[in-house]
Order: structure tokens, then C-alpha cells, then sequence
């Protein structure tokens, strides 16, 4: 299989790309693959897997007591990239973050993944911890993507967290990384985001995966900002189709993104999940269509509670 990156590289029509979750702690993996199954369909060039960071949640123990509890709510990321590879043939790209997790920790993924020859990563800082006001880590963790990205290629060359030398493995990684059309929350503006994101890119990252958005217009400017700063890479826009009424405020709190006027118009018009699904079909079908004019590498779909409607999607613009 080539890499992700030589893919996205080579002239090929706009490919089809989503992304999934692995399932809550204790469930059945077998749901999730299902519900991505009617996806594979549209041949997809590669499916993204979540990673999450370990939480703090309080277990009640009985007797109005509770117990905190640490652990990773969405565990099992790489099993998936290989079950994912080995049972439909498709080209995992496990998402490694900095979260919590130390140099070695991110060590142990990385080599795990390596034995398995699954070398296609997104490289993230991650999202900050549930109800804390910014991102913090462990102690040798890494505070930015570019640091985690660095690691990644040390570990290319052999070099391991602790600064021993071994071996190269036998297939380097190759990395995408994300970027923001209307800006990282935490960034100071649109200008010091994009030098951030360059900096990932001058570490090594061969390509860059958006956060979702609803305006083209965003996407082509921000691409357009990139170029001009130097940013050469392929640059893959993330879309979601909109599924439910409780989207319309939790979206734009979570990502940080706004509705276009045309849109939140419609959206005002909405009285049912049912309208707001067929709307966000309809929404989501011109943007790709559009984005797949301008000859984008690939088109990334946030399947999350949506992979009926991204099929949908797909069977109009594929
Ligand atoms: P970074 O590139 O580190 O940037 C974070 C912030 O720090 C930005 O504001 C940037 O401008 C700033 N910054 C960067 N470098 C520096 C520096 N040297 N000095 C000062 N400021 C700096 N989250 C998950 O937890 N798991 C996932 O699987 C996941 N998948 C995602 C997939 C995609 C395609 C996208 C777009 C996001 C995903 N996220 C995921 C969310 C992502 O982890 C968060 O948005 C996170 O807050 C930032 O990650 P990053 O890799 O962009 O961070």
C-alpha cells in the first residue's frame, strides 16, 4: 500500500476520505464497524481513527460516595487501524496526540503501529481536558503538534525519546497535520495560526487535514493564505453534513466555527432533527461538489453520527 501521503501527492480524481471514532470504553466494536460499513461502498482512499486522552470521571460507589476514576473514555485506536486494514482492506490512518501521554508513551504507539507496518499517522496536539481552560500535559509531554511532529521523525532516523540511536524502522511514517480556515481558538490571529501550522509542515508534516466548515469561501482563502506564506502541501478540507437540531449551538462552541448567513437562514426553518438532516445533506452535497471542482486532493467527511448522510453525500458527488 503507498503511504497516504504519496497518494494525495499523485494525480488521481478527488478521493473520498472519513473519519471514526473508536467506540465508548466497554462497547461493541462491531457497531462501530457497521456503522461505517454502508461508507466502504465509495471506496474510500483512507479512513482516519480518533485518539482520545485519558479523563477524570467520578463513579458513584453508593452511599452518595464517589470514586475518581482516569481512564482513556475511547481506548483501542490502533487495534482498529489494524482490524480496519486487515478485515476490509482499506488504509488506516491512526490519529496520534500529544494529550496526556509521554514521549514514551507516544514511543510505544509508534513502535506498535511500526510492527504492524501501519505508517500513516495525523500528528495532533489533542483537545485540552474536559472543563480545563487550556491544554496541559504531563511531565515530558508535548505541548504542541510540532513537537510530537519532531518526534516522529526521530523516531524515523532511529532516535528514541530517551536519546538512545537504533535501528530505523524498516518503513518511516509519514504524517498529516491539522489546520483551521478560521483559526485555532487558542491562536492570537489568522497570521500567528498559520505560522504554527508552517512550522509543523517545515517539521515534516506531507499534508494538512481542515477542521469542518460550512463556507467554501473559507477553505479557498485559507488555502490561498498558505500558499503565500510558503505552505506548498496538499491541503484536504474537512466537511460534515449536519444531522440535528442541538448542532446548531454545539458546533460553533465546540470547533469554533461559524454558519454562514445562507445557512443558520435555514436552519431558523428547521423544527426536527428530520430538517435539519435533509438540510445538512443538501448543504454539505454543494460544498463538495464545489470543493470538487476547485480539484481538491480528497474530501474528509466527519462521519460521527452521520454515516448514513456522508453516503448519502457520496452516491451524489462520487
Ligand atoms: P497545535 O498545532 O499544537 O496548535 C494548537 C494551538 O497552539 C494553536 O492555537 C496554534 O496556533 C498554537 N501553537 C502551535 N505551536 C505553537 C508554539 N510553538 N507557540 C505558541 N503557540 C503555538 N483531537 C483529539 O483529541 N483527538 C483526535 O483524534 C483529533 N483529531 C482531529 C482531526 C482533525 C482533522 C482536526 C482538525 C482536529 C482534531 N482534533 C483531535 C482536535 C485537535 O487536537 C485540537 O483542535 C487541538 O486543540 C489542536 O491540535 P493541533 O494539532 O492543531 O495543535
Amino acid at each position: 500500500m503507498e503511504s497516504v501521503a504519496s497518494f494525495l501527492a499523485s494525480e488521481h480524481p478527488t478521493a473520498f476520505s472519513f473519519e471514526i471514532l473508536p467506540p465508548l470504553r466497554g462497547n461493541s466494536v462491531e457497531k462501530t464497524l457497521d456503522g461505517m460499513r454502508p461508507l466502504l461502498e465509495f471506496k474510500p482512499a483512507y479512513v482516519n481513527i480518533t485518539t482520545h486522552r485519558t479523563e477524570v470521571s467520578y463513579i458513584h460507589v453508593g452511599g452518595g460516595s464517589y470514586k475518581a476514576s482516569t481512564a482513556q473514555k475511547r481506548p483501542g485506536t490502533v487495534a482498529i487501524a489494524a482490524v480496519l486494514r486487515e478485515r476490509f482492506g482499506v488504509r488506516p490512518v491512526p490519529h496520534i496526540i500529544c494529550g496526556d501521554y509521554s514521549r514514551r508513551e507516544i514511543e510505544d504507539q509508534l513502535i506498535d503501529l511500526s510492527y504492524l507496518g501501519i505508517t500513516d499517522i495525523l500528528a495532533l496536539r489533542g483537545d485540552r481536558e474536559r472543563n480545563a481552560s487550556s491544554f496541559a500535559t504531563c511531565q515530558d509531554g508535548h505541548l504542541h503538534a510540532a513537537s510530537l511532529a519532531d518526534q516522529v521523525v526521530d523516531f524515523n532516523n532511529g532516535r528514541m525519546a530517551d536519546g538512545t540511536s537504533v535501528m530505523s524502522p524498516e518503513r518511516p511514517f509519514t504524517f498529516g497535520v491539522a489546520g483551521y480556515p478560521e483559526k485555532h481558538e487558542e491562536a492570537m490571529n489568522l497570521h500567528t495560526d498559520l505560522l504554527h501550522l508552517k512550522e509543523k509542515v517545515d517539521r515534516g508534516a506531507a499534508y494538512i487535514v481542515t477542521q469542518m466548515f460550512f463556507d467554501n469561501s473559507k477553505f479557498f482563502d485559507f488555502v490561498s493564505r498558505c500558499r503565500t506564506a510558503g505552505i506548498t502541501v496538499p491541503i484536504i478540507p474537512g466537511i460534515k453534513p449536519l444531522t440535528s437540531l442541538r448542532q446548531m449551538s454545539l458546533l460553533p462552541r465546540i470547533f469554533h466555527i461559524d454558519f454562514p448567513t445562507g445557512l443558520s437562514e435555514e436552519l431558523l426553518h428547521c423544527t426536527s432533527d428530520e430538517d435539519v438532516r435533509a438540510l445538512g445533506i443538501e448543504w454539505a452535497t454543494a460544498q463538495a461538489r464545489e470543493l470538487k471542482e476547485a480539484g481538491v486532493p480528497s474530501i474528509h467527511f466527519y462521519a460521527m453520527h452521520a454515516a448514513q448522510s456522508v453516503a448519502e453525500v457520496a452516491r451524489r458527488i462520487y
